[in-house]
C-alpha cells in the first residue's frame, strides 16, 4: 500500500509502498480517505531534537484522519463495515488506574499512531476498535479529518465555564484558532487572540476572535482599554508553546482567573510565580482528548452551528504531499488536507 514515511534519520518524509497491516482481534481495518499535517508531523519532517529522540526509524507518519472501516477483527463489537470514523490517536493501556476509572486521557502508557506505532498517512491503517469513532453523516470527511487538533482546542476551550467570560487565546495556530470559535459559539463574551502572523490573526478575526492582536506591533493592555476590560481575563488558553506569550498571558489575567496550558514550551520555562500565586491562578496541563467526551462534545457543537469551514485553507491529492508541507512550513496556512482517494 500507498504510505508516507521516515526510511532515513533525516529531513523529509517519502511516499512508498509497505504491507498492509495485518487485523488483530480487536482492531479494526480503516480505508484512508483525507488526512490532515499536524505539527508534530512538521517537527518529524524536519528532523527536530524532539523528533530524534522520539521517532524510530522507520515509522509511517500521521494522526489525523478520516476513513471507512473495510475489516474488522472477530472480536469486536459495536462498529460495521462501512462506517465512516476517525479516531483516537493516544492507543492507552487500559489497566492502569486511570484507564480503569474511566479517565484514558490520563493514562501513563499512551503510545501515539504515528508517532510510537504506524500511523495514519497510508492507504490503510489498523487500529484498536475502542479507539475508532464514528463520524455523523452530515460531518464532512474534511472535518472529520481534524477532529484531533479540533479536540485539543474542545478540550482546552471546555475545561472552564465560559459562558459571559472574557477570554484571552495565546497562539493563533489551528488549534488557537478554532478554541477562539469554540470560545464564541459557546457564549463567552471578548475573545481576544494572540500571534505574530498576520495571516492566522485574519483567519482567526474570520472565525470570531473579537480582537485578533499582533504582539510584535500592538499592545495587549490596549485592545483591553478599547474593550472596557478594567479587571483582566477571567480565562487564559496557552496555545502557542512560546514562553513570552505564557509570561504575557499570567500579566493580564484577573484575579482568580483560569488558565490551561496546551501549548508546549521548551523545558524549565520561567515565569514570574507571583502572578500565579497573588492573583490565586488556577493552572491545569491538558494533554490530548477526554477519550471520548470531547469526540461527542465535538459533533455536537458542529451539528448546532459550529463553522470550522476557513480553518481548512489547502486541499491536495496526496501525492502533492510536498506542496502540503511546504504550506505548513510557510505558516501561510491553516489546516492543510491531503485526500488519498484521489
Ligand atoms: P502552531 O505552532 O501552528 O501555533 C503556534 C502559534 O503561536 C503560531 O501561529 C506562532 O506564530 C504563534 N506565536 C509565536 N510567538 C508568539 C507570541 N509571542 N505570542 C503569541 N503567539 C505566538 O501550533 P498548533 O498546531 O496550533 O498547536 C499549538 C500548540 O499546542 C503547540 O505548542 C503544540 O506543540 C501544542 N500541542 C499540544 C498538544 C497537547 O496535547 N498538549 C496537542 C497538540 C498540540
Ligand atoms: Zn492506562
Amino acid at each position: 500500500m500507498k504510505a508516507l514515511a521516515k526510511l532515513e534519520r533525516g529531513p523529509g518524509l517519502i511516499l512508498t509502498d509497505l504491507p498492509k497491516p495485518e487485523v488483530g482481534h480487536n482492531d479494526v481495518l480503516i480505508k484512508i480517505r483525507k488526512t490532515a499535517i499536524c505539527g508534530t508531523d512538521i517537527h518529524i519532517w524536519k528532523w527536530d531534537d524532539w523528533a530524534q529522540k522520539t521517532i524510530p526509524v522507520p515509522m509511517q507518519v500521521g494522526h489525523e484522519y478520516v476513513g471507512e472501516i473495510i475489516e474488522i477483527g472477530q472480536e469486536v463489537r459495536g462498529f460495521s463495515i462501512g462506517d465512516r470514523v476517525s479516531g483516537e490517536g493516544h492507543i492507552t493501556c487500559g489497566h492502569c488506574r486511570n484507564c480503569r476509572a474511566g479517565r484514558r486521557h490520563l493514562c501513563r502508557n499512551t503510545v501515539g499512531i504515528g508517532v510510537n506505532v504506524p500511523g495514519a498517512f497510508a492507504e490503510y491503517l489498523v487500529l484498536p476498535a475502542v479507539n475508532a469513532f464514528k463520524i455523523p453523516d452530515n460531518i464532512s470527511d474534511d472535518l472529520a479529518a481534524i477532529f484531533d487538533p479540533f479536540g485539543n482546542a474542545t478540550h482546552t476551550a471546555l475545561s472552564f465555564n465560559l459562558v459571559g467570560e472574557d477570554v484571552l487565546i495565546t497562539g493563533a495556530g489551528p488549534i488557537g484558532i478554532m478554541a477562539a470559535a469554540i470560545c464564541r459559539h459557546v457564549g463567552a463574551r471578548h475573545v481576544v487572540i494572540t500571534d505574530v502572523n498576520d495571516y492566522r490573526l485574519d483567519l482567526a478575526r474570520k472565525m470570531g476572535a473579537s480582537r485578533a492582536v499582533n504582539v510584535s506591533r500592538d499592545r495587549l493592555r490596549d485592545v483591553m482599554d478599547d474593550l472596557g476590560m478594567q479587571e483582566g481575563f477571567d480565562i487564559g488558553l496557552e496555545m502557542s508553546g512560546v514562553p513570552v506569550a505564557f509570561r504575557d498571558l499570567l500579566n493580564v489575567m484577573n484575579h482568580g482567573g483560569k488558565v490551561a496550558l496546551l501549548g508546549i514550551p521548551p523545558a524549565e520555562t520561567a515565569i514570574d510565580w507571583n502572578q500565579v500565586i497573588f492573583k490565586g491562578l488556577e493552572i491545569k496541563g491538558i494533554y490530548g482528548r477526554e477519550m471520548f467526551e470531547t469526540w461527542y462534545k465535538m459533533v455536537s457543537m458542529l451539528q448546532s452551528g459550529l463553522d470550522l469551514s476557513p480553518i481548512l485553507t489547502h486541499h491536495f491529492p496526496v501525492d502533492q504531499f510536498k506542496t502540503g508541507f511546504d504550506a505548513m512550513l510557510s505558516g501561510q496556512s491553516g489546516k492543510v488536507i491531503l485526500d488519498w482517494a484521489a
